[in-house]
C-alpha cells in the first residue's frame, strides 16, 4: 500500500497555490515533478562539490567524478543492463533518438526498411524520416484501430528481409496506450531487425528489465520521473553501440587527436562528448532511488486505481469522449467535451488551479487519425489523489457550462 499524504509531503509544489486556489498538476505526462530528497541532492552537489568530471586531480574533480560514475551505476542496475558501459547518458529522450538515427545513417542503403508506429511522439518520428532522407530507406507504419492500440497483425505483414529497424514507444503519451513491445521485439529479431524502444512515458510507471525483453535500444528522459530536465539515458546493446559511430565529436569522446587522425574511447565515452550535465546525472540516480523506495509495482498498483476511478467519472460527463481506450494502458486520459476546443477547457482549469495540457501532444498523427485538433490530457502520477479528481471533475463541469 502507498501512503500518499506522506508521499505529498515530499514534494514542496504541490503545497503552492495557482490562481488563489491549492494546485492541482495533471499535466505529469509533460513533467514530473521533483521530490525535496532529489532537490537537496542538486543543492548539495551545487553546494559542495560542483566541479568538472574525468581526469580531475583534485579532490572535487574525483568526488564529482564517482557520483556521476555511482548514478550510472544505479541506472544500469535499475534497467538491468548487462554491463554499465551500455548505459549512455543523454540529454533526454529526444538525443537519444537522434543519437541511434545519426548512427544508422552510416548503416542503411536504399532499399532497406524500417518501421514506425502510429502512435509516436514526433520526436521517434522525425528524425527517422531524415534517417531515410539521408540514406533512400524507406518508412512504414504500423497503423493503429480506435482504441488507440497497434494492429499486431499488419506489423507482421510489414516485416520482411529488407527490414532493418523498427521503432516504437513503450507507452504512448497522447492515450495512455501500452504496447506490446515483447511481441514488436521478438517479431522484428526474426527477421533481423534492431528494435529502438522510446520509454520516456514507461519508465515513470514500470519498471523494464532490458535484458529481459532483449531490446536493441532502450531511451527515457529523467524529467519525467521525478528528475530534472536536460538528462536521460540510452541503452544499447553492447555490440550495437561498438557498431554505430559517434554522434558528436569533442572533449571526453576521444582517445587520442591528431590533425592526422583521430582515434575514439571506448565506450560510453564514445558517445559522450564535452562537458555532461552532470548534476543532471547524479540526481538521476537519486530519482531512482526515490521512486524505488515507494517500489513500482506499489505505484502501478496506486496509478491503476486514478486511472480507474478518474475515467469512470469523466464519462459521466455529457458529450465526454475518451480517446485511447486500449485494454492495456497506463494513467493518462485524453478527452474532448462534444465541440469545445480543448484549449479552452485547459485555460479555465488553469483559473481554477488545475495543470492539464491541451493540443495534439507532439503526436499530429494520432490527432489526425481521430480527426480532432487535438485533445485535453489529464495524467496523473503516485501523488495525486482521488480527491483531486474529484475537484477536477467539479472544475471541468463548471468549464463546460461555461463553454456550451
Ligand atoms: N517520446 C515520448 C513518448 C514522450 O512523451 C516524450 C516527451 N513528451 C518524448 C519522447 C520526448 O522527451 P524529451 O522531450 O524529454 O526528449
Amino acid at each position: 500500500m502507498l501512503d500518499v499524504q506522506n508521499i505529498r509531503q515530499d514534494f514542496p509544489i504541490l503545497n503552492r497555490t495557482v490562481n488563489g486556489k491549492p494546485l492541482i498538476y495533471f499535466d505529469n505526462a509533460a513533467t514530473s515533478q521533483t521530490p525535496q530528497q532529489v532537490i537537496d541532492v542538486i543543492v548539495d552537489y551545487y553546494s559542495n562539490y560542483n566541479a568538472n568530471i574525468h581526469r580531475g586531480v583534485h579532490s572535487l574533480s574525483q568526488e564529482a567524478t564517482d557520483a556521476y560514475e555511482q548514478s550510472r551505476l544505479k541506472i544500469q542496475n535499475h534497467f538491468n543492463a548487462k554491463h554499465s558501459h551500455e548505459i549512455i547518458y543523454t540529454a533526454g529522450t529526444t538525443h537519444g533518438i537522434n543519437l541511434v538515427a545519426n548512427g544508422f545513417s552510416s548503416l542503411l542503403k536504399k532499399g532497406d526498411e524500417v518501421i514506425v508506429s502510429a502512435l509516436e511522439h514526433h520526436s521517434n518520428i522525425v528524425p527517422w524520416q531524415m534517417l531515410c532522407e539521408r540514406t533512400g530507406a524507406s518508412l512504414k507504419v504500423i497503423p493503429m484501430n480506435d482504441h488507440g492500440e497497434l494492429i499486431l497483425s499488419e506489423y507482421e505483414a510489414l516485416l520482411n528481409d529488407n527490414t532493418k529497424l523498427v521503432f516504437v514507444n513503450h507507452i504512448s503519451n497522447a492515450l495512455g496506450t501500452i504496447n506490446p513491445i515483447e511481441k514488436i521485439i521478438e517479431k522484428a529479431h526474426a527477421v533481423g531487425a534492431a528494435v529502438l524502444v522510446d520509454g520516456a512515458q514507461s519508465c515513470p510507471h514500470i519498471k523494464p528489465d532490458v535484458q529481459a525483453l532483449d531490446v536493441d535500444f532502450y531511451v527515457c528522459s529523467a524529467h519525467k520521473m521525478c528528475g530534472p530536465t536536460g538528462v536521460g539515458m540510452l541503452y544499447g546493446k553492447e555490440a550495437w553501440l561498438n557498431k554505430l559511430p559517434p554522434y558528436q565529436g569533442g572533449g571526453e569522446m576521444i582517445a587520442e587527436v591528431s590533425f592526422e587522425k583521430t582515434t575514439y574511447a571506448g565506450l560510453p565515452h564514445k558517445f559522450e562528448a564535452g562537458t555532461p550535465n552532470i548534476c543532471g546525472g547524479i540526481a538521476f540516480g537519486a530519482a531512482l532511488d526515490y521512486m524505488n523506495s515507494i517500489s513500482f509495482d506499489a505505484i502501478a498498483n496506486y496509478e491503476n486505481e486514478l486511472l480507474d476511478y478518474g475515467t469512470s467519472e469523466l464519462l459521466k460527463i455529457e458529450g465526454l469522449k475518451i480517446y485511447g481506450t486500449a485494454k492495456e494502458k497506463t494513467s493518462v486520459i485524453s478527452f474532448n467535451v462534444g465541440n469545445i476546443h480543448p484549449y479552452d477547457i485547459g485555460t479555465i482549469l488553469d483559473k481554477m488551479g488545475i495543470a492539464v495540457r491541451t493540443g495534439h501532444h507532439c503526436a499530429q498523427p494520432i490527432m489526425d487519425f481521430y480527426k480532432i485538433p487535438g485533445t485535453v490530457r489529464a495524467s496523473f502520477m503516485f501523488y495525486n489523489t482521488k480527491e483531486e479528481i474529484d475537484t477536477f471533475i467539479t472544475a471541468l463541469k463548471k468549464a463546460v457550462m461555461m463553454l456550451s
